[in-house]
């Protein structure tokens, strides 16, 4: 049965009305509807009564109950009821098949029996057959287009879509199956034109069509927001998860909470604290035993570590200071008298911070223990670190976390052990930094040390600033000349210039045998070492400007008196001269450096090393030869000159001498300096290569009980050199009764000790002359023959002596003759 069979067009009909809610029905379309509303119902049995038609119209809202005329559209759809059935909850269902359009005529009795008279629409002929095809192919396009976005239309509908071949039952078809509202359904069920309502649907299919890929996209991107945080939330709870299964859970929590609680308890500046809470929240959200984490919680444990607001109270008080400082040394007076002058400076002026001190001398001569008693004194605490050798800046400032392995530097791992902020902080070595490519460390010393700087200084590791403005910060250096320049300007030096041996036989009496004897847990009256034993060590076990071999050798001969007691000796050990080598070996030195007899070009110089001042022969050989000089021995620039200047001086004098002046064409002389392995430098041994030379080529030995220092110009005077204390000490060690010195160096002699004074002459000289006269053998004998013959040539007073000095101030150029 065919629509058209059936057709009725502009036929009035009277048709019993079912309004619908929410819904359409078109033309050429079977759908089941539930009917509940009693009038419904019935106007469903009055069709059965009939022939099975009924009007379906829409409401124009779904949810008026009990619509009258205007509640309803105008145009429906005629359909024929195909079945019915009664449903358990006493609604009906039926099925009905979508005949045609129809517009209802005239609402009358619409009130009570739900019957109206009602119009077949119909729909126009003789359409362009083109545009109608391609109408609906646009259609079609579009409703597959349509069907493949949304996921409601079943394969099916999209095949019978397809099929159809008649426009405007293609057109209803397509509305039925799209998802549109039911004011746009009407619309489509008015638009009786085919044509219109094809164009109609195309618009409005698209339409939809692009809402849905809109809403699609929109979707999409939900979905991926909440997948995201879904994601997050699920991994972290895998995460605690994981956790609490190795048992960690619990325990992360714990170690989060005391770092937490630590932190709040440290009192520390904000800066560091909110340094150290965000470190404590990365942590937590760490992987346990991630290398990460070991970093972070080391930081977090270097941070709570450090003494950030922890002081000690300074008890200075300059007479308990002096006390101190005696009580801990023997002599050194002038050094204690600086450093309790620095302190009183320091406690007056709390606000100026003066300079750094800086204590200068060989090793052993106690440097470190004279700032440890200013730490005692201060009631501060102490800690000291090696600077020798530094080479890279980071060991100073720290390498940055990111390093493998990174600590900070020096410095802080210093505070660190000092455990307060305003400890004494010693700085060993500090002449042996060197810089290389990896940054200057002296340039990170200048800001550790600069009291402008050093409130804010920076580690690499802590990221956060240090304040080590309250430190007392006391270096040590073992020469002055090699400390770099920027750090000297902001350094106050004082000079430890190295002990006599009686010097050292108080301080080993005094302090270093009863130090050593508690270190070895021996009683004080266990160890008798007579004071001749005591030379002895220091003089042939030892050779030192300092103590520290001497306490070396103290703490040898302990070892041995301990093993002693253990075996049952009972009573004092006693060492002496006699079986001292029992206890320590053979000597390792011989006392006396000097030359035993008087020799021909072999002169005693003076030098100083690391360990002090020390003597040195300069040897001069001359041999049949063209005029050579020959220097060996690792001799530097400034010293091959000096040696020059010397060896002029010598032909200016050679016929006084002796010499035969054309010494400087028929002979070669070789001048050595032992130790020869040892490189040396300097103008100090000017004069003593000069005796050496005037010597050899004379053939008059030099004095071995002589020694000397000082540099020389070509006319023969006699410059001042440096470490002349140190030099007169090393003289007195070897065993040597005269130094000669510059006469420019008198004011060195204020700080030698008395006795020293007393035991060995020393003589000021200001020209070459006055050298030769000590030095040589029949020197006096010789100059004063020189002096006679000049007094008779130039009628000079006798009297007038030394006869170099007095010659060279009348006449400079009476030296070169
Ligand atoms: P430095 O730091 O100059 O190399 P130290 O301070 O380490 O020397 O001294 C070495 C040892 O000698 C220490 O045990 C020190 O106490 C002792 N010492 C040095 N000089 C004296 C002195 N004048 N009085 C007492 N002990 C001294």
């Amino acid at each position: 049965m065919t629509r058209k069979e059936e057709s009725t067009y502009g036929q009035e009909m009277k048709l019993p009305l079912l309004p619908l809610r929410g819904m359409l029905v078109f033309p050429h379309m079977v759908t089941h509807l539930d009917v509940g509303r009693e009038r419904s119902v019935e106007a469903v049995e009055e069709a059965m009564a009939s022939d099975r038609r009924i009007l379906l119209v829409a409401q124009k809202e779904a949810k008026v109950e009990d619509p009258t005329a205007e509640d309803l559209f105008s145009t429906g759809t005629v359909a024929r009821i195909r079945q019915v059935m009664k449903l358990p909850s006493g609604t009906i269902r039926i099925l009905v098949e979508g005949l045609s359009r129809a517009e209802i005529i005239d609402v009358e009795g619409i009130d009570d029996s739900f019957t109206v008279k009602a119009v077949e629409l119909e729909e126009p002929q003789g359409l362009d057959v083109s545009e109608v095809e391609a109408l609906m192919r646009t259609l079609v396009k579009q409703f597959e287009h349509y069907s493949k976005i949304s996921k409601k239309v079943s394969s099916e509908a999209l095949l019978a879509v397809s099929n159809i071949d008649e426009p405007g039952q293609l057109a209803d078809t397509v509305a039925a199956h799209v998802a549109l509202k039911v004011e746009d359904k009407q619309a489509v069920l008015e638009t009786v034109a085919v044509i219109e309502r094809l164009e109609f649907l195309c618009e409005i299919v698209g339409k939809e069509t692009e809402i849905l890929k809109l809403e699609k996209r929109i979707n999409i991107r939900v979905r991926k927001q909440m997948e995201k945080a879904q994601r997050e939330y699920y991994l972290r709870e895998q995460l605690k998860a994981i956790h609490d299964e190795l048992g960690e859970g619990e325990d992360r929590r714990a170690e989060s909470e005391d770092f937490k609680q630590r932190v709040e308890e440290a009192n520390l500046p904000e800066e560091v604290e909110e340094m150290a809470l965000r470190e404590i929240k990365r942590l937590a959200k760490m992987p346990a035993s991630t290398a990460e984490a070991v970093v972070v919680r080391n930081y977090i444990e270097w941070i709570l570590d450090l003494p950030w607001n922890v002081e000690t109270d300074d008890t200075l008080n300059i007479d308990g200071a002096q006390q101190i400082l005696d009580e801990d040394h023997y002599g050194l007076d002038k050094p204690k008298k600086r450093i309790l002058e620095f302190l009183a400076i320091r406690h007056l002026a709390k606000e100026i911070r003066g300079p750094i001190l800086c204590l200068v001398g060989p090793p052993g001569v106690g440097k470190t223990s004279l700032a440890k008693s200013v730490a005692r004194a201060l009631g501060r605490k102490f800690v000291r670190i090696s600077l020798g050798g530094l080479k890279d800046e980071a060991e100073i400032r720290g390498h940055r976390r990111t390093y493998v392995g990174a600590i900070p530097g020096r410095i802080v791992q210093g505070m660190k052990k000092a455990g307060s902020r305003n400890p004494v902080f010693l700085m060993d070595e500090i002449d042996k930094i060197n810089s290389s490519f990896r940054g200057d460390p002296a340039a990170a010393l200048l800001e550790v040390l600069d009291p402008e700087q050093n409130n804010t200084f920076s580690d690499h590791y802590l990221e956060v600033p240090f304040d080590l403005s309250r430190v007392l910060f006391i270096t040590t250096a073992n020469y002055r000349d090699t400390i770099p320049q920027p750090l000297l300007d902001r350094m106050e030096l004082i000079q430890l210039p190295g002990y006599t041996e009686e010097e050292k036989v108080k301080i080993a009496e005094r302090h270093l045998i009863p130090k050593v004897l508690e270190e070895h847990g021996l009683e004080s009256d266990r160890l008798q070492l007579s004071e001749n034993a005591l030379r002895r060590i220091i003089g042939e076990y030892t050779r030192e400007a300092g103590v520290r071999n001497v306490e070396r050798q103290i703490a040898n001969i302990c070892r041995k008196v301990a093993t002693e007691v253990v075996q049952g000796h009972e009573g004092p050990v006693r060492v002496t001269v006699q079986n001292l080598h029992n206890y320590l070996g053979v000597p390792r030195y011989r006392r006396s450096q000097a030359e035993e007899r008087d020799e021909i070009g072999v002169a005693t110089g003076l030098v100083v090393t690391w360990a002090g001042g020390d003597i040195t022969p300069v040897e001069v050989s001359s041999l049949k030869g063209k005029g050579k000089l020959v220097l060996t021995g690792q001799l530097g620039d400034v010293m091959k000159e000096s040696a020059q200047a010397g060896f002029t001086y010598v032909r200016s004098r050679a016929a006084q001498l002796g010499i035969d002046d054309s010494f400087y064409e028929n002979r070669d002389l070789h001048i050595h300096v032992p130790e020869g392995a040892i490189p040396k430098d300097g103008p100090s041994a000017g004069i003593t290569m000069a005796t050496a030379i005037a010597s050899a080529l004379s053939g008059q030995p030099i004095r071995s009980n002589v020694a000397m220092t000082g540099e020389i110009t070509l006319r023969g005077r006699v410059l001042p050199v440096g470490g002349v204390k140190e030099k007169i000490l090393a003289a007195f060690r070897a065993g040597l009764d005269t130094v000669l010195i510059p006469d420019e160096n008198t004011k060195d002699l204020e700080e030698l000790p008395t006795d020293i004074k007393r035991k060995i002459e020393i003589i000021t000289v200001r020209h070459m002359d006055e050298v030769l006269e000590q030095a040589l053998s029949n020197g006096h004998q010789l100059f004063d023959e020189i002096r006679e013959e000049l007094a008779a040539e130039e009628e000079v007073d006798l009297g007038q002596l030394p006869l170099a000095d007095s010659r060279s101030e009348r006449h400079p150029s009476a030296g070169v003759q």
